[in-house]
């Protein structure tokens, strides 16, 4: 009954991008240019499930069934930060869409802003592998042996993809077929609870998160610049990492973002922070690791940014993921990079 999410267009997704790119000509929401680039990207994706903060055996419970019921085509911040967080994780992939209009028919939580449409292609090994990694951690079993641990927590109601559901309130059955008319295997959808569409489950209220991505262009300066100067070293560019975003720095940030299929426009947003990323963890060296060290000093970590990933630097990088409730394991993975880049949301 709730496994609905009917498409009454024949081709919704291009519906809802020509929409956004609409918005974007007007340029009236920066988030939504963001999100088109996302769409129009072709680089490989970071291949690595999203990091999962360390919780408390306290866990919510499996949302009930809870179908559309009102029309209120707002997007919830839940399903904002859902999406943010695996577009950061797989910044190759892109976005079909939260709200959909009250005047389409069907029943379907994205009248209420509660459901996301992740693009992801069932055809392309590479797309399926991303989903079924991002849905295997969803509901994972947790170190504290509940089941579907992440799914719970961020108030997940169901999900369909390549011709299957997995509904919360049915979660003894597994994944099912699902026989509604769209096979949903150009795109992943994710229902929410409204509690998860509030942010009131607990992965929203148990640990921090990240903020949003700092927007930084040409006149900038500080510590973010010279997180971003040493980033663009470490793909190649040869900057001097003096903190102070001016021309030499805006042609580096034009050319990777040519190089790496982003808008060429010299503004370092959500994607280009999201493509520039590379994990670092002990043993690494070079400006990636100046970066983070940079980056770790922020905070007050003290270290000399010398490139190179040692016991001093791992002891700064544990110590900050104990402090924001992540797990301890020293590497600086996207989720981390963006709390040390970002701060606190
Ligand atoms: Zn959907």
């Amino acid at each position: 009954m709730t496994d609905v999410d009917v498409f009454r267009s024949p081709d919704p997704t291009r519906r809802r991008f020509m929409r956004s790119a609409a918005v974007l000509r007007r340029g009236a929401v920066p988030a939504v240019a963001a999100t088109v680039a996302v769409l129009l990207s072709a680089a490989p994706a970071a291949a690595v499930a999203p990091s999962t903060p360390v919780f408390g055996a306290a866990i919510d419970g499996y949302a009930a069934s809870d179908p559309q019921s009102t029309c209120d085509p707002v997007a919830k911040p839940g399903a904002l930060g859902f999406r943010e967080l695996v577009l950061r994780q797989y910044p190759a992939t892109g976005d079909s869409g939260i709200v959909r209009s009250c005047a389409d028919g069907g029943v379907s939580e994205h009248k209420e802003g509660r459901a996301w449409d992740w693009t992801i292609n069932a055809a392309s090994a590479t797309d399926h592998a991303r989903a079924d990694e991002l849905l295997a951690w969803l509901l994972a079993t947790d170190s504290h042996g509940n089941q579907h641990a992440n799914a719970r927590r961020l108030g997940v109601m169901y999900i369909i993809f390549d011709r299957r559901i997995w509904g919360s309130y049915q979660a003894g059955d597994g994944w099912r077929t699902y026989t509604g008319s769209n096979p949903h295997t150009d795109h992943v959808h994710f229902s929410f609870s409204r509690a998860g569409a509030l942010k009131q489950t607990t992965w929203w209220t148990a640990a921090d998160q990240p903020a949003a991505w700092p927007r930084l262009a040409n006149g900038a300066s500080g510590a973010n610049v010279q997180i971003l100067q040493h980033l663009l070293n470490a793909a190649g560019q040869s900057l001097t990492a003096d903190g102070s975003f001016g021309p030499a720095t805006e042609t580096a940030v034009r050319s990777f973002q040519s190089a790496n299929g982003a808008v060429s426009d010299g503004i370092v947003g959500m994607v280009t922070w999201s493509k520039l990323l590379r994990q670092v963890q002990q043993g690494d060296q070079g400006s990636a690791v100046r970066a983070a060290q940079t980056a770790l000093n922020k905070s007050g970590a003290g270290l000399t940014v010398d490139g190179s990933f040692g016991p001093a630097t791992r002891a700064a990088v544990t110590s900050f993921q104990s402090a924001h409730d992540r797990t301890p394991n020293g590497a600086v993975d996207p989720t981390l990079w963006q709390l040390l880049i970002a701060g606190v949301g």
